[in-house]
């Protein structure tokens, strides 16, 4: 079994109460779909793990940390402009889903279990400094600073297929020539966080190693698979020695906050394929993350469509 599979009620306590798109209900939505498909049985299922502050200050200031910390323990206010909400704990469930995404990682690297795929991770909005769009600390962001300095693993690919662009991994590593970004998301023009423009491609020495892909409002699973094949060229260009994988699930019809009309069968097709390339790339390493989805029928569709593409 190479499939690394993370549930666990800790990593569900993510969420931003009951009736919020971001609620807590997300990984049950997630679990009660892939037991009834028995997928769970040929994987490997894990617990999840707890972040040290040290990994999350690997990737967000310290400053940033200790306000998560204070607005934890009052339970209070918002954490970035008014997305995001404070609840008491936030910040022990943020550090709870960056820790079960750096042991993913971790295990990958160690040749435990090259694949892994960890439910409501891809917190791909927070930047170093903020909290924004429904994601406190930035797990993937978190995770390539540790496949850096913990690992000494170096190319770094992040792909992302969630509706909204990830602008927290964009913009962190801007400038880093090492890290490999593609990202196809719904056109800024018509959806939070309005960045992620064609022309966004990366900076200074990093020019040319970022892949930006806006979508039109109502893209389906044709326009997807006519675009895929360049993020595929582009990874397989960049030769990383990782692959992270984006699975948000709002980018499929009949999300309540976006306007993209992909199929489950999109997110299978990302999650194969790249299977494929990372084997093709000798290492096998893919570990993909939940990321968004508001409507629980389509993030257990497409979650799980994921996990079946992984095993
Ligand atoms: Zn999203």
């Amino acid at each position: 079994m190479t499939l690394r599979l993370y549930y666990g009620e800790a990593l569900g306590a993510y969420g931003f109460g009951d009736g919020h798109p971001f609620g807590p209900d997300r990984l049950a939505a997630f679990w009660r779909v892939c037991t009834a498909r028995q997928l769970h049985e040929h994987a490997t299922i894990a617990a999840p793990v707890a972040a040290g502050q040290a990994d999350i200050e690997r990737f967000h200031t310290p400053e940033y940390v200790a306000r998560v910390h204070e607005q934890s323990r009052t339970g209070e206010g918002y954490l970035d402009y008014g997305d995001t909400p404070a609840f008491p704990g936030v910040y022990e469930a943020a550090a709870m889903v960056v820790g079960t995404t750096l042991d993913a990682c971790a295990r990958a690297v160690a040749g435990e279990a090259a694949r892994a795929f960890v439910p409501i991770a891809g917190l791909h909005h927070a930047r170093r400094d903020r909290a924004a769009g429904f994601c406190v600390f930035n797990d993937p962001g978190c995770a390539i600073e540790a496949l850096r300095a913990v690992h000494g693993v170096r190319r770094v690919a992040y792909v992302d297929i969630d509706a909204h662009h990830g602008d927290g991994v964009f913009y962190a590593f801007e400038d880093d020539p090492e890290l490999i970004f593609a990202d196809l998301h719904e056109d800024g023009r018509y959806l939070y966080p309005g960045t992620g423009a064609a022309s966004e491609t990366g900076t200074g020495a990093a020019a040319g190693t970022k892949l930006n892909i806006p979508m039109p409002p109502g893209a389906d699973d044709a326009a997807f698979l006519r675009v895929w094949p360049r993020v595929e060229e582009f990874v397989r260009a960049g030769r990383p020695e990782f692959i992270l994988l984006q699975a948000g699930a709002d980018s499929i019809n009949g999300d309540p906050l976006t306007h993209l009309a992909y199929t489950p069968a999109a997110h299978a097709h990302a999650a194969r394929r790249l299977r494929v390339l990372a084997e093709e790339l000798g290492h096998g390493r893919l570990v993909a993350m939940g990321g968004g989805g508001y409507n629980r029928a389509n993030l257990a569709a497409a979650w799980c469509a994921v996990v079946e593409a992984m095993l």
